[in-house]
């Protein structure tokens, strides 16, 4: 199904919807063994939309034993890269042509704008897909440099079982950029979605199947954190995992393998990130729709969120009036409405947190220029304001943790190298974006910021072809997306060979 972007092919669309609510374990789908089962709710209304499977140790322990038999098994891990390619082109081209539902499912389920998840977070998905699929038959192995006595080969051997714990802001998406590259290397997985959304997830495995997968390479386990996901974490049989999401539960994978079997653990956590603008930066009225979009773009509840935003004395008061400006055309309301840029936050003690922080901005003595409230309370959803803080200092509770809400706070500077301390003054470092036409200023400070990716003029995660994660404790162990994201799923072997 592909969707109209008006209201009411929206509607009939959801209308017609229906929810895949089970485990998919084994290439089948399947109730959790408690029988048991828990409610996902619609942010937008604060109503429940469907019932689904709640997993726990022995959904994980079945899904890991049939992810482990497909993998001795080779059906998949052996088969030929082209046959491969050919099963997951074959998955992008249904995700495709199930773009519209699974769009649908993200919006109803994460709050999320209906325009943002059928026009980037799906069509993204898809590529994603796509891209590490037709990598997959073009990549070499090594030979080492011997002697004629000898033949080295450095070989990427899939690394088996892979555990993938995902978050609920860009419910497919996040699920791809780990899917994507763990099956094109030849693995089996098992996929923990959040809780808040486990049905584009569900979907995704049965799209998978449809498209020749064999039975056991793809399982989906919902559930929750503390029980399923640690499962997970915890399994002697798991060879991987990897986790977005936030540090402080990145941790936890960290300790799950210490105390289990030293499982790889690739972690895509957190930020802080900063907005640097310069005063020669090229065009203020670009720079505002910019950090517009970096603050508030899936209502801040985006991991490279550019939530502090660093400006130049020179042009800060020009530029913050600028950015209000731009935030008052972002309209917030019901994510089904085409018209809306911004949804609802992803549940109630999220939105609470949300607001805690914009209390606390308050009571610390920064500038409220704009929101600042609960909206739309009547319809039972969960919506924020985009809110500015002016007059920010660093040490703010505001500008050191990650809100993960539309709250952007604004911190002037004077010099380039304050500027670069206040970016690097984090124990983030997934993103940052900086402003100036100068071509010196820009390489300097993109080198001196201590973060995964720096845009420059631009406020952007660059695309499917470049690597995404982060240093400090935005990340560990590894890189999202690009041909990079290959090496994490994969284990280097060396086959040494005595010639005579
Ligand atoms: P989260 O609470 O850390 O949860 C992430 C995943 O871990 C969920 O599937 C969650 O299950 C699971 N989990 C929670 N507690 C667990 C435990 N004790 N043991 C094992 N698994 C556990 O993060 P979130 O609230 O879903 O997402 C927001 C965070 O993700 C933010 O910090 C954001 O910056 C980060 N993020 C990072 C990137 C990146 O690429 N770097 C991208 C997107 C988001 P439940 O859903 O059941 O709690
Ligand atoms: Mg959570």
């Amino acid at each position: 199904m592909n969707l109209r972007l008006e209201t009411d092919a929206i509607q009939a669309a959801v209308a017609g919807i229906r929810f895949r609510t089970l485990a998919f374990i084994d290439g089948a789908f399947v109730e959790a063994q408690s029988a048991k089962t828990f409610t996902t709710e619609n942010p937008a209304t604060g109503k429940p939309l469907a019932q689904i499977a709640e997993c726990d140790v022995p959904d994980v322990d079945r899904a890991v034993q049939a992810a482990r038999k497909a993998f001795e098994s080779g059906v998949w891990s052996r088969q030929t890269p082209a046959d491969r390619k050919r099963v997951l082109l074959k998955f992008a081209d249904l995700l495709e042509a199930n773009l519209g539902e699974l769009a649908l499912l993200d919006t109803l389920e994460a709050g999320k704008p209906i325009g943002d998840c059928a026009t980037m977070d799906l069509p993204d998905t898809i590529h994603c897909i796509r891209w590490h699929a037709e990598a997959i038959d073009k990549l070499y192995h090594h030979v080492s440099p011997t002697g004629p006595e000898n033949l080295g080969l450095i070989l990427r051997e899939p690394v088996g079982v892979v555990g993938c714990v995902v978050p609920w802001n860009f419910p497919a998406q996040m699920a791809a950029w780990k899917i994507g590259p763990a099956l094109a290397t030849g693995n089996s997985i098992v996929l923990k979605p959040a809780e808040l959304t486990s049905l584009s997830a569900i979907r995704m495995a049965e799209l998978a199947a449809e498209a020749g997968l064999p039975a056991g390479v793809f399982n989906v386990v919902p559930g929750f954190g503390e029980t399923a996901g640690q499962a997970i974490g915890r399994h002697p049989d798991v060879d991987l995992v990897a986790f977005t999401g936030s540090t402080e539960v990145g941790r936890y994978f960290l300790k799950y393998s210490a105390e289990s079997n030293l499982k790889r653990i690739l972690l895509e956590c957190g930020g802080k990130s900063p907005q640097v603008v310069f005063a020669d930066a090229p065009d203020l009225d670009a720079v505002a729709g910019h950090a517009v979009s970096a603050a508030f773009w899936n209502m801040g509840e985006n991991c490279s969120c550019g939530s502090r935003l660093i400006v130049h004395k020179s042009v800060k008061d020009e530029l913050v009036a600028k950015v209000a400006a731009v935030a008052k055309t972002w309209k917030t309301g019901d994510p089904l409405d085409p018209g809306n840029r911004l949804g609802a936050m992803i549940e109630k003690p999220h939105l609470e947190k949300v607001l805690a922080y914009i209390d606390a901005g308050r009571a610390e003595g920064a500038r409220l220029v704009l929101g600042g409230n609960r909206i739309l309370e009547e319809t039972g959803g969960y919506f924020v304001e985009p809110t500015i803080f002016d007059d920010v200092s660093n040490r703010m509770k505001i500008a050191r943790e990650e809100i993960f809400g539309p709250v952007l706070s604004v911190i002037p500077f004077s010099t380039e190298d304050e500027a670069v301390a206040l970016a690097n003054d984090t124990n983030y470092g997934l993103a940052a974006s900086l402003y100036t036409r100068d071509l010196g200023t820009a390489h300097r400070v993109a080198r001196a910021i201590r973060a995964g990716t720096v845009s420059v003029n631009c406020f952007s995660e660059g695309d499917i072809t470049t690597p995404f994660g982060g240093f400090k404790e935005s990340g560990f162990g590894g890189r999202d997306k690009s041909i990079w994201a290959h090496e994490q799923y994969t284990e280097l072997k060396t086959i040494w060979m005595q010639l005579s």
